[in-house]
């Protein structure tokens, strides 16, 4: 059994993780790391992502594997991108965040919503191999909050091919076409090398 370390405090990325990866790379176990947190002064997400992963792999000595997401929209050149935890100033206030977004493009038509929420995840091996890809989840920002499931900016945002937001969709979806879930198919072919030793 090889052993990565999940640098994410965040309990609903974790979960997700969790029920993404199931049984996806036998001989791997995926841990929580519950060490210190990196400030996270990146400016892309993959600066972010490098900087989380490299920080629980120094603390723990284990393969860390970290997350750094965001959505992106197209009318606002991309963001709130990497500020989207913090996008209302209030860091971790979903709600609130959500809540500026929506005024922001209170004013924009329908065909000009495009939006994609960004994954990317680094995987750091202690004296080994440093593996960062990207998962994009394409779609559109609704005109108001709808749906019970999901997290952050899962009420506003609507896949393509979807008349529902994500929040509406549930995890069944989401777990299946998600950022997240793309980013986990395009790290899994190095997280197997690794559990394969
Ligand atoms: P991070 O924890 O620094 O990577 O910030 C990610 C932020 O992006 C979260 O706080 C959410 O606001 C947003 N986000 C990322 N992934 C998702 C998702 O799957 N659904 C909804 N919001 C997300």
């Amino acid at each position: 059994m090889v052993r990565v370390v999940l640098a994410t405090h965040n309990q609903h990325k974790a979960l997700e993780f969790q029920q993404i990866l199931g049984d996806a790379v036998p001989g791997l176990e995926i841990v929580a790391y519950d060490g210190p947190e990196p400030v996270e002064d990146g400016v892309t997400f993959e600066q972010n992502a490098l900087i989380k992963a490299r920080a629980a792999a120094a603390h723990t000595g284990l393969p860390a594997l970290a997350d750094d997401s965001g959505i992106c929209v197209d009318a606002m050149g991309g963001a709130p991108g990497i500020f989207s935890a913090r996008w209302s100033g209030r860091h971790g206030d979903a709600q609130a965040n959500l809540a500026l977004l929506l005024d922001q493009l209170a004013e924009l038509p329908e065909g000009m919503r495009g939006a994609h929420f960004t994954a990317t995840l680094a995987l750091v091996v202690p004296g080994g191999a440093t593996t960062v890809v990207e998962g994009i989840w394409p779609g559109r920002i609704a005109t108001e909050a709808r749906g019970e499931h999901g997290h952050g900016y899962d009420p506003v945002f609507i896949p393509e091919g979807f008349d529902e937001t994500a929040a509406e969709l549930g995890p069944d979806v989401k777990n299946a076409q998600s950022h997240r879930a793309r980013a986990f198919a395009a790290i899994a072919p190095a997280l197997r090398s690794l559990a394969s030793g």
